[in-house]
């Protein structure tokens, strides 16, 4: 028998390109931290669309600002400010601690954000960016020159020139990088957490060395918390876990809930006015449906206690797993609800799937390592369910099949 799955996904096939190879199924709606397929089947997903869905799915208070704001005004252009526009951007630079004379500039996703704060390290007047290894910035042109995936650049090159990538929290390097860039340095930019490249939590100090080097250097220091920032791990930005202050914050993914949003952060009036009238720009960045949206996100984790919970839920995961004893478990890493459960086998893409039939979405974000980003809005019932349900999906998880010999 034919689902509807299977004939959407054989429509998919033939309709779009196909970089994101067959995807795993198709949805059709959500309600709260559940997905539920075009089949009926429904899923705890605890991937949150890739760390986007704030407020999970169909939060009445998303569902109010989007409904009110689209019969309101959804677009106007940049020749115009609307009140949820400025609105957003002094709650960003609220929430981003960020001092007097701060700005905010929206585009419409993460690699969006990235391009501006590449442009912004341009106006220095210098050429150089130190980047990380195995970080990811996205897939536009310049985010693709500061991502480090061999995969993905490539197909591509040239990039933009002038980035060099060091290995992530390893200060020798950085000092080293620092050093020979010398007064060409423009900017020093990584993930505070390394999403993509399964979870990876820079150590403090690093931190705090490249804040140091870069002042010293007169470079800027941006923070991508793209992923990882808008209260993910517990703080506003994973960085507010330190006493460090960046140039610049980059943010996208979980701000406005899931409406397409991105947004650079420049911080003091120094920095915020590198980029003059006429040196960036976009169509639909900051429009007043994407910023009703982000508004209505911000404001709900704020009112309904959602920073709290997602340390909280994330450490009742992280223990939760841990006390499960599970032979094929090494360890979670990661802070709040950027999770990644690490494996003794290279069997996370089995679990996946295993997962995905047992009702829970989760992400193999390496052959070792489950990535977990549910909403904020996860509770305690959700995070025993996952836990009753994990140590049989572990059992059941195969290791890939070699290749044929
Ligand atoms: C997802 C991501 C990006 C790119 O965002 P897009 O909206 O996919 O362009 C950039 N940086 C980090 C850290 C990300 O996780």
């Amino acid at each position: 028998m034919t689902t509807h799955t299977d004939e959407l996904l054989e429509r998919y096939r033939a309709a779009l390109v196909p970089v994101f190879g067959v995807p795993q199924t198709v949805l059709d709606h959500g309600d709260g931290c559940y997905v539920v397929d075009v089949d009926g089947k429904r899923y705890l997903d605890l991937l949150g669309g890739i760390a986007v869905n704030t407020l999970g799915h169909g939060h009445p208070a998303i569902v109010e600002a989007i409904t009110k704001q689209v019969s309101q005004v959804m677009h106007i252009s940049n020749f115009f400010a609307s009140r949820p526009q400025v609105e957003l951007a002094e709650a960003l630079l609220r929430v981003c601690r960020a001092p007097e004379g701060s700005g905010v500039f929206f585009a419409n996703s993460g690699a969006e954000a990235i391009e501006a704060a590449l442009k912004l390290t341009r106006r220095t007047g210098r050429h150089r960016v130190i980047a990380m290894e195995h970080a990811f910035h996205g897939r536009t042109m310049g985010a693709l020159s500061l991502t480090w995936k061999p995969a993905y650049r490539e197909p591509f090159e040239p990039l933009v020139p002038g980035v060099s990538h060091v290995p992530y929290g390893d200060p020798d390097a950085l000092r080293a990088a620092v050093a020979e860039a010398g007064d060409d340095l423009a900017a020093v930019l990584l993930e505070p957490i390394q999403g993509e490249a399964g979870v990876i939590v820079l150590d403090e100090d690093y931190l705090r060395l490249a804040r140091e080097l870069t002042r010293d250097a007169g470079a800027l220091l941006v923070l991508d918390e793209i992923q990882c920032g808008m209260g993910r791990t517990g703080h506003w930005l994973a960085h507010h876990a330190t006493d460090v202050v960046p140039d610049a914050v980059t943010l996208a993914k979980g701000l406005a809930g899931g409406v397409p949003v991105g947004a650079l952060v420049t911080y003091g009036p120094h920095v915020t006015g590198l980029l003059q009238g006429g040196q960036h720009g976009s169509t639909f960045g900051g429009n007043p449906l994407a910023c009703a949206a982000g508004l209505a996100t911000i404001r709900t984790v704020e009112s309904d206690g959602l920073l709290e919970n997602a340390a909280a839920m994330g450490r009742a995961l992280t223990e939760g797993v841990l006390a499960l004893g599970h032979p094929r478990v090494a360890g979670v890493r990661g802070r709040g609800l950027l999770l990644a459960i690490t494996l003794t086998e290279p069997v996370a893409a089995s679990a996946m799937t295993v997962a995905r039939e047992a009702g829970f979405l989760v992400n193999a974000v390496a052959p070792d390592a489950l990535r977990l980003a549910p909403p904020l809005v996860l509770g305690p019932a959700e995070v025993e369910s996952f836990l009753a349900a994990l140590p049989g999906v572990l059992d059941a998880a195969v290791p890939p099949s070699s290749p044929a010999s």
